[in-house]
């Protein structure tokens, strides 16, 4: 059956009972019904309690209600025709590469609480929130996606990740890309290669051929989904902000799991109404909120803490230099048509411009956070890492210095999943905010 996701959601859930899917998938039907509860409550009192929402975001609040129905049941009904589903968890996979086999690509970083007991059995104690998760969700049988993958696809970017890969491995049937961690150019030949062998892994699981014709289309598709994304972020730069951070935040999140093409045309209704806000200096804060840039991990769904946090203290986040944010949207492939081995350079040539702080030296980042204050007309930075996590926890320091020498106020969070520290997060959130305004 053709599926169109529509936010005429009454409908379609009436029609749906999913629960056969969820069970033929494997998944452990109470504990994920738990989850289920715990992120629609969640979801309620972080997003829909906003006032002045733009309408567009209809859209966002049907595909978080059935991120794990409606969507899984396309993967599942696109997995019956013989395309497959593959797995990542990171920027440096280049998407381009599987949809150029007509691959679907899901994000897998997991973004909440759960599984960690289990979890522990098989990673030490001291591992950041994020890895904890993606393998906590796969032992507690709670996420669909990773059960409906064909194939998940590995990098050896931190220590952490390219250690629990090898226990994922048991789990999960993996490829890993090896990662270089200096822009050389050995590196980036080295770089060049993994990418060529993604590609063939690519073609013999799915068993069609790439070509330069197929890999210019998804280049073409990737592209516009990252300049609907540009499109959404310049606008946040308006002055006040027509959007809250937590929506951008979503819709940043969310690119990593719907149709491409589908969530390209939606980002783009969205930006028509905040044209429109903008030209009406409509604003989602009370005029003069103060702005704010985050920087640092990833903050994958349903990761809404910190933003949470400061939108709820009277604070408005305008961009966020980070992988569910500019950071993973700044650079285009050319679309200048080439041979497949041109693509596949082109391709490989754009990610390895990615400011990941596991790289050594990244002075990159440091000046992609400036930028981003300066075009957002930021106030302050607040620059968060998950706790354990060293790149990020490491460069913090150089990136306090760089904000200082600018007299840009600079605030640190180590933090986790949890809520243990919600309120102590909050006194110095609202501190800083007071210090800015
Ligand atoms: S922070 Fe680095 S390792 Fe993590 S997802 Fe982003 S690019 Fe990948
Ligand atoms: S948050 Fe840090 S430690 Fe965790 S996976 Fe990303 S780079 Fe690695």
């Amino acid at each position: 059956m053709a599926l169109t996701i529509s936010p005429d959601k009454e409908d379609l859930v009436e029609q749906f009972d999913h629960t056969p899917m969820w069970r033929a998938l494997g998944l452990d039907l109470d504990a994920h019904s738990q989850l289920l509860e715990i992120l629609g409550t969640a979801y309620k009192d972080v997003f829909l309690s906003q006032q002045n929402r733009p309408k567009a975001m209809a859209y966002l609040d049907f595909v978080m209600s059935e991120i794990h129905g409606l969507r899984i049941r396309e993967l599942v009904a696109a997995k019956e025709k013989g395309r497959k589903v593959v797995g990542t968890f990171c920027l440096y996979v280049p998407e381009e590469v599987l949809l150029a086999v007509d691959a679907i690509s899901v994000g897998l970083c997991a973004g909440a609480e759960l599984g960690t007991q289990a979890a522990e059995q098989i990673l030490p104690r001291n591992t950041c929130a994020l890895i904890k998760s993606f393998v906590g969700f796969k032992l507690a049988k709670v996420c669909p996606y990773v059960e409906a993958c064909d194939v998940v696809i590995g990098e050896t970017t931190c220590d952490g990740k390219t250690k629990a890969y090898e226990s994922f491995a048991r789990l999960k049937d993996m490829f890993v890309l090896q990662v270089p961690r200096m822009k050389s150019p050995e590196s980036s030949t080295l770089w060049r290669s993994e990418v060529r062998r993604l590609a063939n892994r690519m073609e013999e699981i799915s068993g069609r051929s790439i070509t330069s014709e197929s890999l210019l289309e998804a280049i073409k598709t990737v592209n516009a989904k990252r300049r609907a994304l540009h499109r959404l972020n310049a606008l946040r730069r308006a002055d006040p902000a027509p959007v809250s951070g937590l929506d951008a935040l979503l819709v940043n999140q969310v690119q990593f799991y719907d149709d491409p093409v589908r969530l390209t045309q939606k980002i783009d209704e969205l930006c028509d109404e905040l044209e429109g806000r903008v030209a009406r200096h409509e604003c989602v804060k009370p005029s003069g909120a103060p702005r704010l840039v985050v920087s640092g991990c990833p903050m994958s769904a349903p990761n809404w803490k910190l933003h949470n946090l400061i939108e709820k203290s009277g604070g408005v986040v305008v961009g966020e230099e980070s992988c569910v944010g500019e950071r993973g949207t700044r650079n285009l492939v050319s679309e200048e048509p080439g041979s497949k081995g041109d693509l596949l350079d082109r391709i490989a040539d754009r990610y390895l411009k990615i400011d990941c702080a596991i790289f050594t030296p990244n002075d990159e980042r440091a000046e992609h956070v400036l930028d981003l204050v300066r075009d957002t007309k930021a106030q302050g930075v607040v620059h968060y890492a998950l706790q354990f996590c060293t790149p990020y926890q490491m460069e913090a320091f150089k990136l306090a210095q760089a904000c200082e020498k600018r007299k840009i106020p600079f605030l640190r969070i180590e933090t986790d999943y949890g809520a243990e520290d919600a309120g102590q997060l909050s006194t110095r959130v609202q501190a800083f905010l007071e210090m800015v305004r």
